[in-house]
């Protein structure tokens, strides 16, 4: 029996969309950035599909990282949080997970630790995000503790990560790509800059290590473009089905609040997807649907476990009919713009009760 709300995925599209990536940066290696549960697409199912095509994966917590490890993942993981107390650098070392050192406080529990092993790890400048990295003379003197330190494999490798690079129009990029360039000109060590807006956009910022994220499962990481634009398949599409079909009269509201009240006769449709699902609970009316494949605008408001359709252009539509919320047919970005977010919360959203399954 097809559940009520289903993720179908197409892992196929991971693999393209890791060839767009590496066409994008041909001398690069890939660090692909599967945190947060790979995108919502399911960690260990992700990095199975691309143990054998990347360099390296990277998460962003450490248990994230124990998860690959502890399910016999291979290559070379990044924690892109690095570690916060002397019991996460055990985790570490004992799992043999790399480290973004960020501040001074992990570079003294690095000296404090005694075990056999070498952690390696990369030292993170902040070019303007204000959020992890070491800025100006601190950097430098990060970087000097880091040579002195016997714990770490030598020499640290240089990271950084860009505020502005979603805004091909933004003049602030190029200032910080030039700022960490100065920064690390006379210092060995690979580099790594770019995530996926910087591998598509900024190709001044591709360095040694590129670290795809979005782009990998389809979604544009651009405001103004649409994965298709970028030669992008998306890898999830989300759908649902018809549960009831009903004729409205002019004047009457729909749903919680009756925000929507329909202006001409018409046929009301309830599909069964809503905010426990992970569809956006801000989706305004008139966000696109595709409901036996062709579009129909959402309206009133999303609810826990149904929305409902305007099914106006549908006279045949009955229960059970498929409903398509977004993926294959239907850009994730147009439903992320109606719902003033970006396709990245969307993916992340997906809740327990969807049922994901990998397309044949
Ligand atoms: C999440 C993340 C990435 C990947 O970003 P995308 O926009 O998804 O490509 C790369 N680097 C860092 C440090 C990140 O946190």
């Amino acid at each position: 029996m097809i559940p009520a709300a289903y993720a179908l995925l197409n892992l196929d599209a991971l693999t393209h969309n890791l060839q767009v990536a590496k066409q994008h940066a041909p001398d690069a290696k890939i660090m692909a950035v599967i945190k947060a549960n790979a995108y919502g697409h399911g960690l260990l199912r992700v990095a199975e599909v691309l143990r054998r095509q990347v360099d390296a994966v990277a998460v962003a917590r450490v248990d994230e990282g124990v998860r690959l490890r502890k399910a016999g993942f291979d290559k070379p993981v990044t924690v892109l949080e690095g570690f916060v107390c002397a019991d996460e650098l055990k985790l570490l070392d004992q799992y043999g997970l790399d480290a973004v050192i960020h501040c001074f406080e992990q570079i003294e529990m690095l000296r404090q630790r005694h075990g056999p092993g070498k952690i390696s790890v990369w030292l993170k400048l902040d070019v303007g995000m204000n959020r992890l990295g070491f800025k100006g003379a601190d950097f430098h003197q990060a970087y000097r503790h880091l040579r002195q330190c016997f714990g770490i494999n030598q020499p640290p490798r240089l990271i950084t990560h860009l505020a502005y690079a979603d805004d091909l129009n933004d003049s602030r990029t190029s200032p910080q790509v030039a700022l960490f360039n100065e920064a690390v000109k006379d210092y060995p060590g690979e580099r790594s800059v770019a995530n996926s807006a910087a591998i598509l956009g900024w190709p001044d910022a591709l360095a040694d290590w590129v670290r795809p994220g979005i782009m990998l499962f389809g979604c544009s990481p651009f405001v103004d473009r649409e994965a298709w634009q970028l030669n992008l398949k998306p890898v999830m599409s989300l759908h649902s089905r018809l549960i009831a079909v009903k004729p409205l009269a002019a004047g009457e509201a729909v749903g919680y609040g009756g925000d929507w009240v329909c202006e001409k006769a018409t046929r009301l449709g309830v599909v069964a997807i809503g905010y426990g699902d992970g569809y956006p609970r801000y989706a305004k009316s008139g966000t696109p649907v595709l409901v036996n494949g062709k579009v129909v605008p959402m309206v009133g408001r999303v609810s826990m476990d149904m929305i409902t359709v305007d099914l106006q252009s549908q006279p045949d539509a009955k229960p059970g009919d498929p409903v398509t919320l977004w993926g294959e047919g239907l850009a994730i970005e147009k439903i992320a713009m109606a719902a003033d977010t970006i396709p990245y919360t969307l993916l992340c959203g997906i809740t327990q009760r969807v049922q994901i399954i990998e397309r044949a």
